[in-house]
């Protein structure tokens, strides 16, 4: 990862920033040859006992500039019970910090546990048992173990990190994040980490910082430089068909496509299949085993498309080499998360947005965002409209898939019939390519 572009021209070394031994050989055996710019920003006020407000873009080793400190002052501890706190929004980037605490501490025989939703409560309750070090978790499974896991107290707890700390901080975690607050020692150090990053102090102030050191290696809201960013605008009929152009064109990409709705991911990777393309849906609607299994089949290349919503546009590391927002946004940040999925740890990568007409004034916001006007990804319409036939024939097939898996199911809950419309219209969330939002206009 570049490095090269710190403070003076010096170029510094985890030994340096004060790192011990041990870390510094367990970053060297992860092939890490120098510290990232958010590492040499973060770390020497972190291990000087300070707490932090760092923005940092996604994919610049933020993880690492908070988990080194604390795995420094864990060493150098007597190793007590729970000696550290990471809360994540989402359960899949929980369980990859948490693994990245394992694999720096792993010499040093660090125990790291992720709690998270969707999991067996006793199963987690017994990695309790074990005494791990440190604990990784989405806030309401946290809680859940604080109120009904005997034995289990968070009375020890030296740091608290906030990863995605914006998301966290807003009203949808807030009540679960300040009980648990409420059991985690006023004496501790507080670390807030995130790309993008409130403004309002009375969010901030409900982590109860003490004096925090303010870190921005990037600016505000800004995007890698390694990213190939680009927009198409279309007709919203033709959506689907840009998207088969595109997939195909750069079939050897991994790609990530979001979509706004969970029912629009089934409908286009289902789509997709029909068409040959190796496609995955991922969304909050499916259990937390077809997550993971989800991820894991993208991961290991049994797949090369991941259909995802918003769920998976935070903190998850693995090589994205093409990120599609098939859907627009309505809130610029999520574009910042999404496109971050890709060029990371100083990889390239690409970012295309496909805009149709009802969605031009949140691409307008996006790019004020960004603070950049956007090149247009080219490509000949004739040349595009050429898989129209097929990718038509493929979203009826789809649809019709859906249709039947839907009545099934209701079959088997013995409820009423819907009316068929509505059941395609569940599914299709763009039906005719409009959103239901403009529809109702
Ligand atoms: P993060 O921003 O924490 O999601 O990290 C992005 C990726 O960068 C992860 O795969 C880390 O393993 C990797 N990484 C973190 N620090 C370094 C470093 N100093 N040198 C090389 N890779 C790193």
């Amino acid at each position: 990862m570049a490095s090269d572009d710190q403070a003076g021209g010096e170029v510094k070394t985890f030994k340096s920033l004060g790192l011990c031994d041990e870390l510094v050989e367990a970053v060297g055996k992860l092939n890490w040859e120098s510290p990232t710019p958010i590492q040499v920003e973060a770390i020497p006020h972190a291990l000087d006992g300070k707490d932090l407000i760092a923005l940092a873009q996604t994919g610049s080793g933020k993880t690492a500039a908070f988990a080194l400190p604390i795995l420094q002052d864990w060493i150098d501890s007597s190793r007590p019970k729970i000696f550290a706190c990471v809360l994540a929004p989402t359960r899949e980037l929980a369980i990859q910090i948490s693994e990245q605490f394992e694999a720096l501490g792993y010499a040093d025989g660090l125990k790291s546990a992720a709690l998270v939703g969707g999991v067996d409560m006793v199963q987690q309750a017994n990695m309790i048992g074990k005494r791990p070090h440190i604990i990784v978790a989405t806030p309401g499974r946290l809680l859940d173990h604080v109120s009904n896991t005997k034995g289990f107290s968070l009375g020890s707890v030296k740091y608290l990190v906030l990863d995605e700390a914006d998301r966290l901080l807003n009203e949808d975690f807030e009540k679960t994040l300040d009980d648990i607050l409420k059991v985690i020692p006023r004496q501790r150090r507080t670390y807030l980490f995130s790309a993008t990053m409130t403004k309002k102090v009375k969010k901030l102030q409900r982590a109860c910082l003490r004096n925090p050191v303010k870190i921005e290696v990037a600016s505000k809201y800004s995007t890698v430089d390694t990213l190939k960013q680009q927009y198409r605008f279309l007709p919203a009929v033709h959506k689907d068909c840009y998207l088969v152009y595109i997939l195909t064109e750069k079939s050897q990409c991994t790609t990530m496509v979001f979509t706004r709705t969970c029912d629009a991911t089934l409908l286009l990777a289902s789509m997709l299949r029909n068409l040959g393309i190796r496609a995955t849906p991922i969304s909050g609607h499916m259990s937390q085993s077809k997550r993971l299994g989800a991820l894991n089949m993208f991961k290991a290349g049994q797949c090369n498309v991941l259909i995802c919503t918003d769920v998976a546009s935070r903190g998850l590391d693995f090589p994205v080499d093409m990120v599609i927002n098939y859907d627009i946004p309505s809130n610029s940040k999520d574009y910042i998360h999404r496109v971050g999925r890709t060029a990371r740890a100083g990889r390239s990568g690409v970012a295309i947005s496909l805009v149709n007409q009802y969605e031009l004034e949140w691409y307008i916001q996006i790019e004020k965002l960004i603070g950049k006007k956007l090149p247009e990804f080219a490509a000949q319409e004739v040349e595009v409209l050429q898989f129209l036939e097929r990718v038509t024939e493929a979203k009826r097939l789809a649809t019709s898939k859906l249709k039947e898996k839907e009545r099934g199911s209701r079959k088997r809950k013995g409820e009423g019939n819907e009316g068929e419309d509505d059941v395609v219209g569940k599914y299709l969330g763009h039906k005719d390519g409009k959103s239901r939002k403009f529809r109702k206009r």
